[in-house]
């Protein structure tokens, strides 16, 4: 199995070799063509294992080939996480994969200034990272909106739930359309987090690593 033989984007193929990356990890080699296909996922993965860029990769590959978002206030992918660091973590690698696209992104976090935030929304985005508070505040002001996003990424969902944003995320699923892929990514997957992968999501493939 290599990165070639997934198909992805030869941008992104380049900017792997420069990161030394051989071959695909497990959870990489089983979730990058379910994601590409457009299919729902539930991914059981840990940190260490790639699975960042077992989402980063596909989404990437779907915006290549496109101009970046100008102007507009809704980005096409949202990935939802449950802290700044996290954040700060997922749009460090996302930058480095799309290093050779031109794709536009942000980070939308709590505990610092709303203003350059609103900056880079109202620049537009392709990719959002957003913790689901902060988000929420955005949203409330009118500073984003949800309404062209494609994929919604929940990554770490079970820290998510921890930290007590269920009642966030339901808001925040309740203003994206119908139409959409769905990946969620967690180490545990209890009672909570069934029935809100179950209500929100559409046919998941599982993915176990
Ligand atoms: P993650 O589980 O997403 O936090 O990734 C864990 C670490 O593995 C990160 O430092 C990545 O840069 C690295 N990594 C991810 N995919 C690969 C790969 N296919 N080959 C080598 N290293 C990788």
């Amino acid at each position: 199995m290599s990165f070639e033989s997934l198909g992805l984007a030869p941008a992104l193929l380049r900017a792997l070799a420069e990161h030394g990356y051989a071959t695909p990890t497990p959870i990489q080699a089983e979730a990058i063509p379910l994601v590409m296909a457009g299919h729902d996922l539930l991914g059981g993965a840990q940190t260490g294992t790639g699975k960042t860029a077992a989402f980063c990769l596909p989404l990437l590959h779907r915006l290549a080939g496109h101009a970046p978002q100008r102007g507009t206030r809704s980005p096409k992918v949202l990935v939802l996480v449950p802290t700044r660091e996290l954040a700060v973590q997922v749009h460090d690698n996302l930058r480095g994969y799309g290093r050779h696209m031109r794709v536009a992104s942000c980070t939308i976090f709590g505990g610092v200034g709303m203003g350059p935030q609103v900056d880079a929304l109202k620049r537009g985005v392709d990719v959002l990272i957003a913790t689901p508070g902060r988000l929420i505040d955005h949203l409330e002001q009118g500073n984003a909106r949800l309404d062209g996003v494609d994929v919604l990424v929940m990554d770490e969902a079970d820290r998510m739930l921890d930290m007590g944003f269920l009642p966030a995320i339901k808001r925040i699923l309740a203003k994206l359309p119908r139409q959409r892929q769905t990946l969620l990514f967690s180490a545990t997957f209890e009672a909570q987090l069934k029935a809100l992968a179950l209500e929100f999501m559409r046919d998941p493939r599982q993915v176990q690593i």
